[in-house]
């Protein structure tokens, strides 16, 4: 008999009013409520805001896990850049901007691990805005990429005013999926060797924009919340004691076993991709001996168009369908991308993190 798995939802890359947000913890947590999110960690830029952390809501099935981590560059740094989304560290760490290398190194001592925020970014110079993409790759034992982060891909379609009101009261018709140079960055990780995980995020600020005569609040965070989240797996469920769902949700994501979902276009939860090979089995972030083989199933919660990838090339694919398995009979990561119909044209919907299949 096949184990139960539970699925919980969340967003990990949110500002409050303790940086450049609009909302408090308390304000943050309501609209995850209100969006139907399972945890929420907000990241502060270079500040860990103590005592925030819970469960906040009065129902169990209107509550949210509530996390504080945070998202640290070098204020002093001339060439912008390098966001680092540092999870699950017990204390401050952002003294050591300047050294990415030592964030890492520092988070790592205190329990936590790393995710670069947004790698790859592009500019909005009509609104002075700069590309924060990652810069130094002289790095190692970071966890991750934020593939997908659902501001930053907005803002690369502010190509000028007028493009920016439409995409700002429209943004389904612009949001496309992760950047074809994110997933190629991180598809030369995996073949480089590294086990690189995956998030995805908001990057939640409910940011005015002002526009000639437009000025509104463009994306509320209980908008966003229903946008790009990380979906978590887990053979045991969230008990509503709070340390123990910290650890759960921390866990998934250091180890991968997760995807990032879209979703606007049709809801994402209820993917599943796994591996099972002679005496074991794995999912999303683990690892399986190749021995005479493993079978790698996909399943999406809805008909769609499903890509198995690996070493940045295209296994096999299953348009207009709901599952598949594949025969892997190599080593190496393995890795899945769903896109769906939406709005006249294919979205990213689902991208997996890696299932590893070793020697
Ligand atoms: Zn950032
Ligand atoms: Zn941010």
């Amino acid at each position: 008999m096949q184990k139960s798995i539970y699925e919980y939802v969340g967003n990990m890359h949110i500002h409050s009013v303790y940086s450049d947000g609009e909302l408090t913890h308390a304000e943050i947590a309501e609209a995850a409520i209100k969006a139907g999110l399972d945890f929420v960690i907000v990241t502060d830029h270079n500040v860990l805001v103590e005592g925030m952390e819970g469960y906040y809501g009065d129902r169990p099935d209107r509550r949210v896990l509530l996390l504080v981590s945070e998202e640290i560059h070098d204020p002093r740094r001339t060439q912008r850049g390098n966001h680092m989304l540092v999870y699950g560290a017990e204390g401050e760490v952002a003294a050591y901007a300047p050294n990415p290398q030592r964030i890492i190194d520092e988070a790592k001592e205190r329990g936590g691990f790393c995710f670069l925020a947004h790698p790859i970014e592009r500019a909005a110079p009509p609104f002075d805005d700069y590309a924060y993409s990652w810069q130094n790759w002289d790095i190692e034992n970071y966890t991750g990429l934020e593939l997908w982060n659902y501001m930053s891909e907005f803002k690369s379609y502010l190509t000028g005013k007028l493009a920016a009101v439409r995409a700002a009261f429209n943004p389904d018709k612009y949001i496309s999926g992760p950047y074809p140079e994110a997933l190629e960055l991180w598809d030369n990780l995996l073949i480089s060797g590294k086990r690189t995980r995956i998030i995805g995020g908001a990057d939640a600020h409910g940011t005015t924009y002002s526009m000639g005569p437009f000025k509104r609040v463009v994306f509320p965070y209980d908008f966003l919340f229903q946008c790009v989240n990380t979906h978590i797996v887990s053979d045991e469920p969230m008990t509503g004691d709070f340390q123990h769902d910290k650890m759960l949700v921390l866990r998934a994501i250091r180890e991968g076993a997760s995807y990032v979902g879209y979703s606007k276009p049709a809801s994402a939860r209820g993917f599943r991709f796994s591996a099972q090979g002679h005496q074991a089995a794995a999912i999303m972030g683990g690892r399986i001996r190749l021995g005479h083989g493993v079978t790698l199933q996909f399943v999406t919660p809805q008909v769609a168009d499903m890509r198995l990838v690996k070493d940045g090339k295209v296994l096999a694919q299953e348009v207009e369908g709901t599952h598949r398995t594949y025969i892997a009979s190599q080593t190496g990561a393995y890795r899945v991308e769903v896109y769906i119909n939406y709005k006249g044209k294919p979205r990213g919907w689902i991208f997996s993190n890696p299932i590893f299949v070793v020697d």
